[in-house]
């Protein structure tokens, strides 16, 4: 960015309102792929700060910074990082079960049979385990081991996809200075005011409480759950999916590093919401996620603090939000981008993964001084699915659940969106998983949940019911070995982090 515009045209200029992750994630992309013809700005004020929460990621993080070009292992010491390997949901079946939703393949598909369908006959035949035990990841997961997961090999290497887990103010103070090496610039200011042309009623300019004016032709609206610009100044529309997802709060505390960095995610069903444990080098990220209509915050505080490991480093902070989505994202010359854009939990660590899928499809885009309703309207529609078929995934969950409080239960009784009710129909008549378009899940992250909260498929396959029930045994027998020799090979997380890229621990 920063070389001259063609001759004879101005520059499109583009200010990005925040700087929490999804600002500043904006401003790296746009400083590194944007060429002449626009200029870049970043307004966040110090006084407000970021949300500060959001340590978890799925893989695609991994081509957000590989198109950035940035090393990953600097990327894990700047910002404390950990891998993941997936996600253990401990309780939500019911107390004391526990499965891991882990990236990447579920044994082996063989032919024209995915492997669900071997798996689900040997669950009706009663001696199946947990798709856990045929899943290289959480086998990894479980014994704290750590690859970086080749390609396919010659030799037939299976491949292991993997995530992190970071202090995300570490990762935004990373990007701002990766932005504004490639010329963003950044103003600290408190936006007071909103200025909006009188015919098109498109936002000309900002005001700042010490009366800067900053003027533009497309605004990126990354001001979190305030939605500066969306939602007070354009009044976009925000549709409340409470009645699906009943949890309206968050409360967040971290605690020191524990002895034991496990390379996966915690998910811990409560008797309301659940409680996340995220490991880091420095420390450990702890949350409950809960429903205020059926417990209070006193009480959250009391569990929450009673299961952590080691002393609290700071008074738990409660979070309110309204899951949902704004009906447009891109209103006007507006785009939200971020929190501003709508709110999903952190069940499946799913938001810094919205953040990039916003940023590619405004690079896609890439709207200049005139923009097209057609445009606006196709973005709204790739967001509105993205966002509904994550939705659906959460949903399943909390609906998929065998527990006796009433909060489960209540959930358990919910109406599911017609989508997901196709998902679990189609999946419980006949263990075939259809997933459309770009859906973010894929056919084995909805296998795992299904499978391991209580769904089991009627039939399966015509090729996995012809193959002899020794032979289905020696299969699945096979698999797991397999996953646990290379297993075996492993360097421990700890010691791959200490070879690899070990942050330098604060004094
Ligand atoms: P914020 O971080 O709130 O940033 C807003 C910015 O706007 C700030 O810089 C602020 O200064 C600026 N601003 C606002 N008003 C003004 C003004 N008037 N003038 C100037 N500047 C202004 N995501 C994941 O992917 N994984 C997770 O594990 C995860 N966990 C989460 C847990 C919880 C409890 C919550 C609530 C969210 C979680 N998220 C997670 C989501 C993640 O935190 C956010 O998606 C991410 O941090 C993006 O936030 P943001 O940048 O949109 O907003």
């Amino acid at each position: 960015m920063g070389e001259q515009a063609p001759q004879g045209e101005a520059r499109t200029r583009i200010i990005i309102v925040g700087g929490g992750t999804a600002g500043w994630m904006t401003a790296a992309a746009f400083g590194h792929f944007l060429e002449a013809g626009y200029e870049v700005a970043l307004v966040e004020s110090d006084a407000i700060g970021t949300i500060g929460v959001g340590e978890a990621t799925i893989p695609h993080i991994r081509l957000f910074n590989q198109a950035l070009g940035i090393d990953e292992d600097a990327f894990l010491r700047a910002t404390q990082g950990t891998f993941k390997l997936g996600i253990a949901f401990d309780g939500w079946l019911r107390e004391g079960h526990s499965y891991i939703h882990a990236f990447g393949d579920v044994g082996r598909d063989v032919g024209l049979c995915a492997f669900q369908h071997y798996w689900s006959r040997a669950a009706r035949l009663g001696w199946a385990e947990g798709t856990g035990a045929y899943t290289l990841n959480t086998q990894a997961a479980l014994a704290g081991k750590m690859h970086r997961g080749a390609p396919y090999t010659p030799q037939n290497v299976p491949v292991m996809p993997y995530a992190y887990h970071f202090d995300a103010g570490l990762y935004a103070a990373f990007l701002r200075k990766f932005a504004q090496a490639r010329g963003v610039v950044r103003h600290e200011g408190m936006i007071q005011r909103v200025e909006r042309d009188g015919q098109s009623g498109d936002i000309t300019a900002l005001h700042l409480a010490d009366g800067r004016q900053i003027a533009g032709d497309l605004f990126v609206d990354c001001s979190g759950m305030r939605a500066l610009l969306i939602g007070e100044a354009l009044g976009a529309e925000y549709q409340d999916w409470r009645h699906w997802l009943p949890c309206d709060s968050a409360m967040a505390v971290q605690s020191p590093r524990v002895a034991d960095l496990v390379p996966y995610t915690r998910s811990i069903a409560q008797d309301v919401g659940w409680q996340w444990r995220i490991p880091l080098q420095h420390r450990t990220g702890n949350g409950r996620v809960y429903a205020s209509d059926y417990i209070a915050d006193e009480r959250v505080r009391e569990q929450l603090l009673g299961g952590i490991e080691g002393k609290a480093l700071h008074d738990p902070r409660v979070i309110r939000f309204v899951t949902g989505r704004r009906r447009e994202a891109w209103k006007h010359n507006v785009i939200a981008v971020g929190l501003s854009s709508g709110f999903l939990e952190p069940l499946e660590s799913t938001s810094i993964h919205l953040i990039q899928t916003a940023i590619a499809r405004i690079l896609k885009f890439l709207p200049g001084k005139q923009q097209h309703q057609a445009d606006r309207d196709a973005y709204n529609r790739q967001f509105a699915f993205e966002m509904e078929r994550i939705r659906d995934f959460i949903i399943l969950h909390y609906w998929a659940n065998q527990r006796d409080e009433p909060f489960w239960q209540a959930c358990r009784a919910m109406t599911l969106p017609d989508s997901l009710c196709q998902k679990i129909d189609l999946f419980t008549a006949s263990g075939q998983i259809h997933r459309e378009g770009e859906e973010l899940f894929s056919e084995v992250g909805w296998f795992q949940v299904m499978a391991n909260q209580g769904l089991l498929p009627r039939a399966s396959h015509g090729m996995a019911q012809t193959i002899s029930e020794g032979d289905l045994r020696d299969y699945l027998d096979l698999l797991k070995a397999l996953y646990a020799r290379e297993v075996a090979q492993y360097a421990t997380h700890e010691a791959f982090i200490a070879r690899h890229c070990a942050a330098q621990m604060p004094m």
